[in-house]
């Protein structure tokens, strides 16, 4: 696909392509040959008025409208995005960095099979429960803002839009700047599947202006929100006034504990692959590897020996692209120079260029051995593939260790089976566990605890963010 053939000079308002009301153009740039991949309008505080009044006359009916209905629309999207596979893959792979064959797996199979799970989870609305002489009805939240970040972009887009349709929300999406392009193939898919006008609305724009007026436009009755932690404590605070809902999934720095009966080569492998997958820039990304101190040093060289078999590139046989922009570069650079500041020893990797990447924003795949839970770069989340290796005495130190934060999205444990692990996964203060290399669910819900935000993606759980309940007290 030529992404040329995107109208990415416009926005989606009330179920046709409009131009801005004043907005600028920004290029979306491909990470691995640094050039210009297109340019994408932002919309302005006009193009969100607009956008939430279509939404709002389109909630009137849309509320209302058969689950059934909802369903089959559902379908003929998730139908447009198999038809569309390899304009989503591309899309994704040419702002992100991501090499294609990886893009499609990890990028873009589980939204469309999300799409699917939520179509046929729409019939939930029409059912009723019983509750001593009252009767509970389940009705759509309302208008929906949703922001969303760039490392995931596809599966962030369908977390929230797939469950928000099927509960009969109408909604206002806003894409990260650097890779709305999935956005606007999703738009024109959503768009052939024949949904009424104004129930989804594009428009793309700068957090501080398109995202702040969403998460305090006074139509607007809730906010999905995943990205910093930094930006979603905003979003709250300017949401606050109007008392919307606010669901936050936010920023991690996850642990993997791996138990001295672990196998030791499985599980470091694991553990570093997990990190490493999209340059380090997943938000459940196992960064603090915490490895039994007898068996450390074997671990420090099977974690050497895989990080330094990482193939680099955006090819067909390669494992790792680059990073999604020169300033997310700089920022896994400038962490990793901290980390040798601090202490922390540099098993491999290192921040400078590596060899045969004069172009593209690459880094190494870094591990990092002796880092005490103190230091910046294992408390700070770096984004980049860099994991830290931290040894403990016992399970309780452990424990200690990966609770020791203030994040709690995400969280792994590797023993010798699924039940010797279950004792430690109980202790962990994470909203999700990866047990023995156990893969990412879509049927399961998924969110963080503490600091990581509130609310839950996918699963029946990521519907119910969009339910309010209505309770019928009849007459005895
Ligand atoms: P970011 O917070 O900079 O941006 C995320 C989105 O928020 C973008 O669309 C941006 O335009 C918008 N935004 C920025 N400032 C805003 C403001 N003041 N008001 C409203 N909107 C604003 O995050 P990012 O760099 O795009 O993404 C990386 C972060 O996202 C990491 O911290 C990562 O852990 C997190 N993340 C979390 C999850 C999860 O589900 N928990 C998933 C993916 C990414």
């Amino acid at each position: 696909m030529d992404l040329s053939n995107l109208k990415t000079k416009q926005l989606y308002i009330n179920g046709e392509w409009r131009d801005s009301k004043g907005g600028n153009l920004h290029p979306v740039i491909n990470p691995a040959t640094e050039e210009t991949l297109c340019e994408v309008i932002q919309g302005t505080l006009d193009d969100v008025d607009d956008a939430v009044a279509a939404a709002k006359a389109a909630f009137k009916e849309w509320r209302h409208s058969r689950a059934a209905k909802r369903q089959a629309l559902m379908h003929a999207i998730a139908d447009g995005m198999e038809a569309r596979k390899q304009d989503l893959i591309h899309a994704v792979s040419q702002a992100l960095g991501c090499p294609p064959h990886i893009t499609e797996w990890l990028h873009i199979d589980g939204p469309i099979y999300a799409m699917r799970y939520y179509a046929d989870r729409a019939a939930v609305m029409e059912e009723t429960e019983q509750a001593g002489h009252s009767v509970v009805l389940r009705e759509p939240v309302g208008v929906c803002g949703f922001i969303t970040p760039w490392n995931y972009p596809l599966h962030q887009f369908v977390g929230k839009v797939a469950p928000a349709l099927a509960a009969g929300c109408t909604m206002i999406q806003k894409p990260s700047e650097m890779t709305p392009l999935q956005d606007y193939v999703m738009t024109e898919i959503i768009d052939a599947a024949g949904l009424p006008a104004g129930v989804f609305n594009l428009v793309p724009g700068a957090g501080p202006i398109v995202g702040a007026a969403l998460s305090s436009h006074v139509d607007i009755d809730m906010i999905s929100f995943t990205g910093s932690t930094r930006a979603g404590i905003e979003v709250a605070k300017s949401a606050a006034p109007t008392v919307k809902r606010v669901t936050q999934e936010l920023g991690g720095k996850s642990p993997l504990i791996i138990t001295p009966d672990a196998d030791l080569e499985a599980a470091v492998r694991w553990g570093c692959e997990d990190v490493f997958i999209n340059s380090g820039q997943t938000c459940t990304a196992l960064t603090r590897m915490l490895v039994p101190a007898e068996r450390y040093d074997e671990a420090v060289n099977i974690a050497k020996k895989v990080a330094e078999e990482i193939a680099m590139g955006t090819g067909s046989d390669d494992f790792m692209g680059p990073l999604s922009s020169a300033r997310q570069r700089d920022i896994v650079r400038g962490y990793i120079e901290k980390g040798i500041g601090e202490g922390a020893r540099l098993v491999t990797g290192g921040s400078e260029i590596p060899e045969g990447f004069p172009q593209g924003f690459y880094v190494k795949p870094t591990v990092f051995a002796d880092v005490t839970n103190d230091m910046a770069i294992a408390r700070e989340e770096i984004f980049g593939p860099v994991t830290c290796m931290i040894p403990y005495k016992d399970m309780d130190e452990a424990i200690a260790i990966a609770n020791d934060t203030e994040y709690g999205l995400s969280s792994g444990v590797w023993a010798k089976d699924a039940e010797t692990a279950m004792p430690v996964v109980r202790r962990i203060e994470a909203g999700l566990c990866f047990v023995n290399g156990g893969e990412f669910n879509y049927d399961a819900p998924f969110g963080g605890v503490k600091r990581s935000g509130n609310g839950r993606e996918f699963g029946a759980a990521g519907l119910d963010e969009f339910i309010e309940l209505k309770s019928v007290q009849l007459p005895e």
